[in-house]
């Protein structure tokens, strides 16, 4: 995140919660002028009664924030807790009282442990600097994942930075402001216009954040504007105004947005879209009161398109606040789909509705067609976790090894009804795959993200405890962009293939084989997965042929396989061990060839006579038009063929979809195509009814 000049931030460990960053600071080296919005609820913490009164005003220093205790409702101690840590922090920057600010967010009820902030500012202090990202980090509280952003603007022929660090999760519905939210700016701008502006920014983007309907004791924004940009004060409306109005409206609606997807037990963002309201107001509170609304919540979660919900709440909303709108006027659209006009529900089809409405962010619009009142609310669906996260808060959100929080997904968690229909789906695969071999080509996101990674490791050993035998091919492909990159060297691509010269031809290898293959092997073992990482050098496991382009282009040392040592597989697939293949072919004269690892999993499930080939990849499945089409759930090699043909799938996909033909022809049962980018789709498609992605089979269209 870019740091506006003057600012410097710090995130360490207290001890408010048992092992991670809990206390935040941000300071203004030059004094800043502050601004801030403040909860409405009037069960007010105690540092948002010291910090109300006292904005906006010039001079500010510092804010210092803590998570894991709210000082809420901890009577008048805790507006002594607050006055220790202000004159702790005074004195630790040498700064004046007044000009520290405080924010608190966490447990209500408890006293704050001022002691344990004031023990820990020496360290904090000393580790300032540009780590906006730690004290993002020590501000969340059930978030699962920091939250921050920034904006460069030209103010008077001089470049500002807005940057904003904030935290969100449950006890989400603003009144006024919402959640902590840390604004800095390098801009100049007198307190009362600073205040205006963060008034108007926050009523379009934090206002219209909602997860659960409960106001909070702790929120507020807060804003520092130290000046240093050197841009000319801004003390009244103009250009200058306008750019940092827009700039600061759409910080905190990247914020809102980031809020409404991380909500408390959130799997999907929803975002609602209300127009033709009579006013401006109506349309606002219409939108918030769809995002609210528990039922249109849950159908969400459940991907149900239920429109119905919808119109219901905004009729119920009309009838209490006798508002002159009449919903059977309204148009209702639902991911690109409308499926209410013109006072009757549209036909339509359901399944790729719900198809549509897995997506993890949900579209609503509904256009009611009575004045010009137009408003955007943002919120996430209501999922299980939701209740579990709030009804056994301490249990279901634990700390992982790197001080972040999780939710601790297990099924146990789950209501007795849940457990036994999933166990008994899964089980009836379980004894039908037993003894089958699965060749899954492991690529795109899965092999970059570390929580991804983890649950690719996770399933593959999965598979193999209950009687599967996983062959694992890997690619690579950004791995060997970045180091090429870092060699200098560029990486060229025709047709969704890698060029390789003689010269990046070592790299790719060193990177496969060398890297990419021993992490992964790595991975696995470290679950006892007994996997193996072998290239197709390593006992001649595939020979491969150098290939040339249809088009006649050279693409260097790439190759096509020609032959694979099954023999040499077998026996590490009897011997129980999991082959971990590295994309590498050894070429007629000894040498290296890479090879697409699309095809290397084709051919390899073929030599075995795998039934099973799971390809995972960066899109939710072959999709009727990359990149936004929808999902083709289930097709026949015929059809694959003709949307190849007819120029509908291309780039990588081209490549794996004549694998996938390959694969068929040559025996291979059943194709799945999966979104790597979601954690657990491989046991997700192979052990329930429904699948998640596309599935492929010979045989000609219907
Ligand atoms: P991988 O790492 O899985 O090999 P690729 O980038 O090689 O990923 O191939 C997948 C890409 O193919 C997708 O990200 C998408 O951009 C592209 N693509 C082109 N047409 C289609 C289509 N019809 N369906 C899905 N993906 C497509
Ligand atoms: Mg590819």
């Amino acid at each position: 995140m870019k740091i506006p000049k003057g600012f410097r931030f710090g995130g360490v460990a207290c001890g408010l919660k048992p092992s991670r960053r809990d206390l935040a600071l941000v300071v203004s080296d030059h004094p800043a002028a502050a601004a801030g919005l403040f909860t409405k609820n009037k069960a007010a913490a105690a540092p948002i009664q010291d910090a109300r009164p006292r904005v906006p005003a010039e001079g500010m220093r510092a804010i210092v924030a803590n998570s894991g205790n709210a000082n809420a409702l901890t009577g008048p101690a805790g507006l002594d807790d607050v006055a220790v840590i202000r004159a702790a922090v005074a004195d630790a920057l040498g700064v004046q009282k007044r000009a520290v600010l405080t924010a608190s967010t966490g447990v209500i009820g408890a006293r704050l442990p001022a002691m344990k902030i004031v023990t820990a500012l020496p360290a904090l202090v000393e580790q300032l600097g540009d780590h906006a990202d730690l004290a993002a980090e020590a501000i969340m509280t059930t978030d699962t994942r920091p939250k921050m952003a920034a904006r460069e603007v030209t103010l008077g022929g001089k470049t500002a930075i807005v940057s904003a660090i904030c935290k969100g999760s449950g006890m989400l519905a603003p009144q006024l402001a919402t959640t902590m939210c840390l604004v800095a700016t390098d801009a100049a701008v007198t307190p009362k216009v600073l205040q205006e502006v963060l008034a108007r920014a926050a009523e379009k983007t934090l206002n219209m954040v909602s997860v659960d309907g409960e106001t909070s004791t702790n929120d507020c924004v807060l804003v520092l504007a130290n000046g240093l940009a050197g841009n000319p004060r801004i003390s009244e409306p103009g250009p200058d105004l306008s750019v940092l109005e827009t700039a600061l409206s759409d910080l905190l609606g990247e914020m809102a947005r980031a809020m409404a997807a991380d909500g408390e037990g959130a799997t999907k963002m929803m975002e609602v879209v209300v127009t033709g309201a009579p006013t401006e107001a109506i349309a606002r509170e219409c939108a918030l009161a769809i995002t609210s609304s528990p039922l249109v919540k849950a159908a969400v979660f459940g991907a149900d398109p239920n429109w119905g919900r919808i119109l219901s709440t905004v009729g119920a909303r009309a009838g209490a606040r006798d508002w002159p709108v009449d919903p059977f006027k309204a148009k209702v659209v639902l991911q690109g789909v409308t499926v209410f006009t013109d006072g009757a529900p549209v036909e339509l089809d359901r399944e790729s509705l719900r198809t549509k409405m897995r997506e993890t962010r949900v579209d609503v619009l509904v256009a009611l067609g009575q004045g010009e009142g137009r408003a955007v609310a943002w919120g996430c669906d209501l999922s299980y976790d939701y209740v579990k996260i709030n009804a056994d808060y301490t249990s279901l959100i634990y700390q992982k090894a790197d001080g972040g929080v999780a939710r601790d997904d297990r099924v146990s968690h789950y209501t007795p009804a849940i457990k036994k229909a999933l166990l008994a789906e899964a089980l009836k695969y379980i004894a039908a795959f037993s003894g089958q071999i699965a060749v899954i080509k492991y690529g795109g996101a899965a092999m970059v993200k570390e929580s991804l990674k983890e649950a690719f490791a996770e399933d593959v050993t999965l598979l193999k405890k209950v009687g599967l035998k996983p062959v694992v091919v890997h690619g690579g492909a950004p791995e060997i962009t970045r180091t090429l990159e870092k060699l200098g060297e560029r990486s060229e691509f025709f047709d969704g293939m890698r060029v390789t010269d003689a010269q990046s031809l070592p790299v790719v290898e060193m990177v496969l084989t060398g890297k990419v293959n021993q992490e992964l092997v790595a991975l696995l073992n470290a679950r006892n997965a007994g996997a193996v990482g072998l290239s197709g050098k390593d006992g001649k496991l595939f020979r491969a042929e150098k290939a040339a382009h249809e088009s006649g282009r050279d693409l260097g040392h790439v190759g096509h396989v020609v032959e694979v040592n099954t023999d040499f597989l077998r026996m590490f697939l009897d011997g129980g061990y999991v082959p971990v293949i590295s994309p590498i072919g050894l070429s007629e004269g000894g040498g290296s060839l890479s090879v697409n690892a699309d095809e290397v999993a084709a051919a390899i499930a073929v030599a075995l006579g795998a039934k099973k080939l799971i390809y995972l990849t960066d899109v939710s499945g072959i999709l009727e038009s990359a990149p936004d089409g929808e999902l083709v759930r289930q097709l026949t090699s015929e059809d694959l063929s003709r949307r190849v043909e007819a120029g509908a799938i291309t780039g990588g996909m081209k490549w794996k979809a004549q694998s996938i033909l390959a694969a068929l022809s040559g025996g291979v049962e059943r194709v799945h195509v999966l979104d790597g980018r979601q954690p657990h789709t491989v046991i997700a498609e192979l052990f329930t009814d429904r699948g998640v992605g596309s599935l492929v089979q010979k045989g000609a269209s219907p």
